[in-house]
């Protein structure tokens, strides 16, 4: 699976926040349709509501069709899902991904980075990042991961402004984006065995999502 949020503050457009993210997993679906090829895994797009809210449509996803965070009772399509990617971090371009403690997935993600040193990304990190959607499916043990994108002036401009506009927009950066997600999303279609996972979490019934 790949998303983005598709609502934003009401300052600006939400250009970098998340219009970009949703542009870039809309292409690469469009990208991944015109090479026509059929892969071995099926490959779903989710553009989020109310992700500034508290992540409330992608943790709605996950409670429906994964796992209630609150009682971890798996539902069967828990088993099915090899990895979730976002994108939601403006408009700069991807210097790499959070391993998201998933230390196992570190040789799989420098591997499939490998073709893309050229294109500046390469760093792969044990580091966590918060605040989005990924967060929803690690909360109930599937691997979700974001990538790390160059900041432009994401945190000193546009995040959450009046200046959260068109203009802010990369469209290079949008579109090595796009590039590399759809490698990543297609090798992992590919892949036969699903991507390595952490230890699940214990049920946290004191968390209402
Ligand atoms: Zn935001």
């Amino acid at each position: 699976m790949i998303g983005g949020h598709l609502d934003s503050w009401q300052a600006g457009t939400g250009a970098t926040d998340n219009a970009s993210g949703s542009a870039v997993m809309m292409e690469v679906m469009r990208i991944l349709k015109a090479l026509n090829i059929s892969t071995k895994r099926t490959i779903r797009i989710g553009l989020w509501s109310a992700e500034e809210q508290g992540l409330w449509g992608s943790r709605g996803y996950v409670k429906k069709t994964f796992a209630d965070p609150a009682d971890m009772k798996l539902l069967p399509e828990h088993e099915k899902l090899s990895a979730y990617y976002n994108i939601d971090n403006g408009t700069g371009k991807i210097r790499g991904i959070y391993l998201q403690g998933n230390e196992a997935c570190r040789d799989i993600f420098k591997a499939w980075l490998t073709p893309f040193k050229d294109l500046g990304a390469g760093t792969v990190t044990i580091n966590n990042t918060g605040g989005t959607d990924h967060q929803s499916f690690d909360g109930v043990g599937l691997p979700g991961f974001q990538f790390i994108q160059d900041p432009i002036e994401y945190d000193t401009r546009t995040h959450h402004s009046n200046m959260d506009v068109y203009d802010h927009l990369i469209e290079d950066d949008l579109k090595q984006m796009a590039t590399i997600v759809a490698s990543f999303v297609y090798h992992t279609a590919q892949r036969d065995a699903k991507l390595p996972r952490k230890p699940l979490p214990a049920a946290r019934p004191a968390v209402r999502r």
